[in-house]
């Protein structure tokens, strides 16, 4: 039985429900283009199942998992930013900002970025 939440858009998405521009699509994993894209490439990876964040993988989920790295290189290279280069950002949780609760990558390319993502903040603990 696949996993579906009724009320995550990106299941949604996953099931046609809601319109996407489609990068890539396989039998575990689809890739469309971000809504507020912060850079000239901005696609989203998901698993076509509902799983929450990446803390909600669990054992049996890995052939998904691999999935999500592999959809990346094909993504890369279906935009063009193979070889100028990318970053690949799951954000998870709250600390990390996670907005929407399903699984999704950012490959986000086409611009030269910074690092890392707190300069110019004291680090501090915690
Ligand atoms: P997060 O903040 O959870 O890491 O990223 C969620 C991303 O989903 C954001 O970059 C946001 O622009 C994107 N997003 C939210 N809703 C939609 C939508 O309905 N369609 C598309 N294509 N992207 C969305
Ligand atoms: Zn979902």
């Amino acid at each position: 039985m696949s996993r579906y939440d009724p009320d995550c858009i990106f299941c949604k998405i996953a099931a046609g429900h809601i319109p996407a521009t489609v990068v890539y699509r396989n039998d575990y994993v689809m890739a469309f283009r971000d809504l507020n894209p912060v850079g000239p490439t901005h696609v989203l990876i998901i698993p076509l199942e509902h799983i929450a964040s990446l803390s909600q993988l669990s054992e049996g989920d890995e052939l998904i998992a691999g999935h999500i790295l592999m959809a990346a290189r094909t993504v890369a290279e279906k935009t063009g930013v193979l070889e100028s280069g990318y970053r690949l950002v799951f954000n998870n949780g709250r600390d990390a900002l996670q907005s929407v609760g399903h699984i999704h990558a950012h490959l986000i390319g086409g611009k030269s970025m910074a690092w890392p993502p707190f300069a110019g903040q004291p680090i501090g603990h915690g």
